[in-house]
């Protein structure tokens, strides 16, 4: 029972406060008693030794023995008890605390008593039984009188001071340890509590004092609102009252209830305690089974209290994250809609939680969402797609819909439920990322493109062609393959910028360029070299290849002007055949060469290098 983090005294502080309380109550008992000549229906020292042994902790039981075996003695030194009987009621008194405490302890385990619980309840109680008999049957030999009333008196006064007292104390530590952990209301006082009790009291004294008609019933009402209301501490504190009343009832040597004046006042006594321990064993496990309910209901409440909570954090997630939550079951096709769903999907949230019929609001009627849910209403994992929205104020918005199924026990589809999101601008960027991506790809080529290319002719510029000569010449001396270079070059074309105007001279040059492409295969490389000078690439190409190619292209060239197509333009041309220790730069200067000898041929020739 002891909770944790508890700073009772320890040891010897703890064994002496709990000598000192024993002392008392029994100096209490024995007034009553001895004092006042009252029946003492309930020994209320049993409850504390037994209080005490269950809450010692491992070092504090023996210390706690050693003060009730010397507040034991002290009492009974008090009273003149011989040494012998003095020592042989100590042992009975320790013996059952023990007994009571080794029981319960071995029924309900390790964990301590939950007075709660029922079944520690029940053990305790079982526990008190055997502890009380033992404790009797110690004590039997050692008092004065033998008899039967005696030893059942004593078995019944301290089951009822255990049974009765110990939750009392139990419930008194409780508040204890509360108040020295200052938690909040550790020290209220109920006066409803004590209003109560003090009616039960009033009605133990009607009844007690009833000779004739004995109102019982109305303690056991009385008590049964204590039980409902404030549990084990009620059902207590109740017969505790009645037994107190017995007591009081019984002072000078009365009977302890009226209607039982026919019987010897110790007699009489001992059918109150029957009564009070029946009581007890009734209350007892009412109230702990209304106390778990109670409890329950408690924890039912924290939890739900803790799922509002994380619904409201789930809520402003949602809000932040703006993602919409939705569930349909397509049994009776009920929907529910978060507030950021109707947010999401432009609808007032007001409408909530169903939106009805959204055919209305989707751009092709439904057909995309709808067709996209039963297509996936046999899905057991998550999926997830797009679909389209036009709501009712503003653009058409894109949603991704991440969402799962729920299917009955039958296999049924029972509910669909998702998250949704909008993706809109995330597919605004998106399209915005690739145009850039496209534009900025297609500058780059034209840039690539404008590098390498002459403008006016569309062939490979001077550069590029160089390095294409240069890497067929690497692929040659590699693999010995031939290759073949033409050079060309128009004929006075200066003559015809003069004659004609340079933009006549310009479609010439185009021309020119359309004649060599025309004649060159697809692996050949034409290039301008500058001017109105070309070159044309032939890799693979052997001497008669070459010399053909020349000759043809010459020929269209000539064609070309004869039937009207150009002014009359010619072309000279060189080529040259690559061989074995030729670098690009000695390709170029003997193709250069055979040009110019073609030139001063007379120009309109083929010409070979050297
Ligand atoms: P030859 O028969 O000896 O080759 O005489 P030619 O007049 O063709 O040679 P020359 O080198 O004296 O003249 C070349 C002319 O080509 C000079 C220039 O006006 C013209 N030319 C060079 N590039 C261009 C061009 O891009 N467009 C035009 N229209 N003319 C160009
Ligand atoms: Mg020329
Ligand atoms: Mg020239």
């Amino acid at each position: 029972m002891r909770g944790e983090g508890v700073a009772l005294p320890k040891g010897k502080g703890f064994a002496a406060a709990v000598a000192l309380m024993w002392v008392a109550s029994a100096m209490a008992s024995f007034a009553l008693r001895e004092g006042m000549g009252a029946v003492l229906l309930m020994w209320f020292p049993s409850a504390i030794a037994v209080t005490a042994l269950f809450l010692a902790r491992k070092g504090e039981r023996a210390p706690v023995l050693v003060a009730l075996a010397l507040a034991n003695i002290a009492i009974n030194a008090w009273f003149h008890l011989s040494p012998l009987r003095s020592a042989g009621y100590a042992l009975a008194n320790l013996s059952e605390a023990l007994v009571v405490v080794a029981v319960a302890k071995g029924v309900v385990g390790r964990r301590g008593i939950n007075m709660l619980r029922l079944g520690d309840m029940i053990a305790m109680f079982l526990g008190v039984v055997a502890g009380s008999l033992v404790g009797a049957m110690i004590s039997h030999p050692f008092r004065p009188h033998q008899d039967m009333v005696q030893f059942v008196w004593w078995v019944l006064a301290t089951m009822l001071g255990t049974t009765v007292g110990a939750p009392i104390l139990l419930y008194l530590n409780d508040r204890l340890q509360k108040f020295r952990r200052r938690e909040p209301g550790a020290v209220a006082v109920r006066k409803s509590f004590f209003l109560a009790l003090a009616g039960l009291f009033a009605l133990s004294w009607i009844t007690l004092d009833t000779a004739q008609v004995p109102v019982v019933s109305l303690v056991l009402m009385a008590l049964v609102f204590l039980v409902t209301r404030y549990g084990q501490i009620g059902a207590s504190c109740g017969v505790f009252v009645f037994g107190l009343g017995g007591t009081l009832h019984s002072i000078g040597h009365g009977s302890p209830a009226a209607y039982l004046s026919h019987l010897p006042p110790f007699q009489a006594g001992i059918v109150l305690q029957v009564f009070m321990l029946v009581m007890m064993a009734t209350s007892l496990p009412l109230a702990a089974l209304l106390m778990r309910n109670d409890r329950l209901a408690l924890r039912l409440k924290a939890r739900n209290a803790r799922m509002r909570e994380n619904l409201l954090l789930l809520n402003m997630a949602e809000e932040v994250a703006r993602i919409g939550r939705w569930r349909y079951d397509p049994r009776n096709g009920e929907q529910d809609w978060s507030r950021q769903m109707f947010l999401i999907n432009g609808l007032d949230p007001a409408l909530g939680p169903d939106p009805g019929d959204i055919k209305a609001m989707l751009p092709d009627g439904g057909d995309e969402l709808f067709g996209q849910l039963a297509h996936h209403s046999s899905d057991k994992g998550r999926y997830s797609f797009e679909y389209r929205v036009r709501p009712p104020h503003g653009d058409e918005r894109i949603l991704k819909m991440y969402a799962t199924n729920h299917f009955a026990p039958d296999g049924g589809l029972a509910q669909m439920f998702g998250v949704v999101v909008d993706v809109t601008e995330h597919h605004q960027r998106q399209e915005a990322l690739d145009k850039e991506r496209t534009r900025a790809m297609r500058l780059a080529a034209e840039a690539q493109y404008l590098a390498h290319t002459d403008p006016l002719t569309g062939l490979a510029n001077r550069r590029r062609t160089i390095t294409q000569i240069e890497k067929c010449v690497r692929k040659s001396v590699q693999d010995g393959r031939p290759m073949a270079l033409i050079s060309f070059d128009i004929d006075h074309f200066k003559q015809v910028n003069d004659t004609r105007g340079h933009q006549t001279g310009d479609d010439v040059l185009m021309r020119i360029a359309d004649i060599a492409r025309a004649q060159a295969r697809a692996s050949d490389l034409i290039g301008r070299m500058g001017g109105e000078e070309f070159v044309w690439l032939l890799p693979g190409a052997g001497p008669e290849e070459a010399r053909m190619a020349a000759e043809r292209l010459r020929q269209a060239i000539e064609q070309e002007s004869a039937d009207g197509g150009l002014p009359q333009v010619t072309a000279s041309i060189g080529y040259a055949l690559w061989r074995e220790g030729d670098e690009a730069s000695a390709l170029l200067a003997r193709v250069d060469k055979a040009l110019y000898e073609a030139k001063q041929a007379g120009r309109n020739t083929v010409q070979k290098a050297a």
